[in-house]
């Protein structure tokens, strides 16, 4: 049996670097769906906060996710995120989650029912944008683009404070600085799938870009490759 062509394309970076916002737009010019893999952890970290499950009790998470079921509704643009059949695409943006979530993304018990999750819907898009912090070097790494964006901290936190607030939350800068700060460390130290710049990815410095400049050339380096 012959398996479908796939095309893969990988954006890692860290919080504030641009990457959803890029992703999305890129996916939308390719006309295929964006999978937001940090969207999947923030809905563990809201199983934590929400349900008193301790952020570290990775056997115990990845129980209740196996039961519960977290899932995207394609139907939306971007996807919408389901947790046990409840929408938390906007709860998973709030501060108090995003506060563990580093912390339930580092348990490997989590991360081996997402990596597998995430390549189902894989397997289920024959063309995928996926965005992250190890979709090129674990999830994906034989996908045919792989970017890796970064940007000076205080150009993300500037943004994501922008994002939180248009999107209705009250916000403090300081709040949002040592909320990156703290996933940054965790993000990049832990053994399990760490925040790495994959292996012949793209780097892309967005602080001084906009974003349309930034999916313009990463457009461009997809199209360059990309069966007709
Ligand atoms: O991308 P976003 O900032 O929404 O991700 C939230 C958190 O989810 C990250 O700080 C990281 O701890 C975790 N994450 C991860 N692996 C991914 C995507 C996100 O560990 N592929």
């Amino acid at each position: 049996m012959t398996s479908m062509p796939r095309f893969v394309v990988t954006i890692d970076g860290a919080a504030g670097t641009g990457k959803t916002s890029v992703a999305q737009e890129l996916a939308r010019r390719l006309g295929t769906d964006c999978l937001d893999t940090g969207a999947m952890y923030r809905a563990i970290a809201v199983l934590s906060v929400d349900h008193g499950i301790a952020p570290d009790d990775g056997v115990a998470l990845a129980q209740s996710i196996q039961v519960l079921g977290i899932r995207f509704d394609w139907n939306h643009e971007p996807a919408s995120i389901l947790l046990g059949g409840v929408d938390v695409t906007s709860r998973i943006r709030d501060l108090d989650v995003s506060g563990v979530v580093s912390i339930v993304a580092k348990q490997p018990e989590v991360r081996k029912v997402l990596v597998e999750q995430q390549r189902r819907i894989g397997e289920e898009h024959p063309l995928l944008v996926t965005e992250g912090r190890d979709q090129g070097s674990i999830v994906f790494p034989d996908a045919e683009v792989r970017f890796f964006l970064e940007a000076k901290m205080d150009e993300r936190t500037k943004r994501r404070v922008k994002q939180l607030r248009e999107s209705g939350k009250t916000v403090e800068n300081s709040q949002v600085l040592q909320d990156i700060s703290e996933r940054d460390k965790i993000d990049s130290t832990r053994t399990d799938g760490p925040l790495i710049c994959p292996e012949g990815a793209i780097v892309i410095d967005t602080s001084n870009k906009t974003m349309m400049e930034v999916v313009d050339s990463m457009e461009q380096s997809v199209r360059a490759v990309l069966p007709t």
